[in-house]
């Protein structure tokens, strides 16, 4: 039997949305880590895939954000793909994200 492995979801700290902690490149090219709407987005921003790992030798899934320009995210959603918002771009509570409380 194979299991289906889904990439974990959290709840955001301030307003309990579901979010998904997923790795991206910082502009610096810096590994990094940034919440994401788990529900797709029609104004989307990012393409994320999912890309199997193990942790304590569990497979899990690990999601990396791809941020797709303008141009091409018409092309995208035409073919199905489903692009998502950083949470930080949606959360009501986001002043508080950006003042580091
Ligand atoms: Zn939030």
């Amino acid at each position: 039997m194979t299991e289906k492995v889904m990439p974990e979801k959290k709840a955001c700290r301030s307003c309990d949305a579901p979010i998904y902690w997923v790795h991206i490149v910082k502009k610096d090219g810096k590994p990094g880590r940034m919440p994401f709407d788990v529900e797709p987005a029609p104004n989307g921003t990012h393409r994320l895939v999912g890309r199997m790992g193990t942790f304590n030798n569990k497979p899990v899934m690990d999601l990396h954000a791809t941020f797709v320009p303008f141009p091409e995210r018409e092309e995208m959603i035409k073919a199905g793909v489903r692009l998502r918002l950083s949470h930080f771009a949606t959360c009501p509570d986001a002043e508080q994200h950006r003042r580091g409380s």
